[in-house]
């Protein structure tokens, strides 16, 4: 996607060969004209699936994922982020390990919002190692849903979480994909990869 690879090269910083910070559109301050279009993108790659409802997960993952269900018409749900987790029959959790902040944290979404009828897209702001991925899939697994496939932002292609998911079949459209943050310079891979 021309326009979200455009604003990347504009204004992202790569903090390391490996983290790339895009805090003034999408993990901090919002560009909401950005997500707009973004919706509209995941909208139209996915256009050939019935969607009833759109999994992400909080903070980064809600603002994209807002403006697909408004797309589409279809309800979003985002699963919440502990530490440690209340026991409780009413929910659905998983486990994810952060990249980022190498924390693994506990991930849950209440069993009033996905049931085995659903068909879910999954949505990111990334993928890296593919950990916030797998813990959504592992969730709507555990609901008996149908997942469509993954929606995802900003892709790290040197990280294996993409190649992961995709050998296990799972669909991924990635808006945009890094190729490399070597010397704080941020390239793309040509072709998205799906
Ligand atoms: P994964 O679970 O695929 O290893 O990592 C994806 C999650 O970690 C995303 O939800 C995102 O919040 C965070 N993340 C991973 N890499 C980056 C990065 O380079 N920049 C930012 N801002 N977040 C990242």
């Amino acid at each position: 996607m021309q326009l979200l690879k455009d604003k990347i090269i504009k204004e992202g910083q790569a903090l390391s060969s490996t983290v790339l910070k895009v805090d003034t559109f999408l993990n901090h301050q919002i560009d909401p004209l950005l997500m707009k279009e973004i919706g509209h993108e995941f909208a139209t790659r996915f256009s050939d699936e019935v969607i009833t409802k759109v999994l992400t997960i909080e903070s980064s993952g809600i603002a994209p994922s807002t403006m697909l269900g408004l797309e589409i018409g279809a309800p979003v749900v985002f699963a919440r982020k502990r530490k440690s987790l209340t026991l409780s029959d009413n929910l659905y959790t998983s486990q994810v390990h952060s990249f980022t902040k190498n924390v693994t944290s506990d991930i849950a979404v209440s069993r009033d919002f996905l049931n085995a009828d659903d068909n879910i897209i999954i949505i990111d702001d990334f993928l890296a190692n593919g950990e916030a991925v797998k813990g959504l899939l592992d969730i709507a697994a555990q609901a008996g849903a149908h997942v469509v496939g993954v929606g995802i932002v900003i892709e790290k292609g040197f990280q294996d979480g993409g190649k992961k998911l995709r050998e296990q079949g799972v669909r991924i459209e990635s808006l945009a994909i890094v190729e490399s943050l070597e010397e704080g310079k941020v390239t793309f891979v040509e072709e998205e990869t799906k």
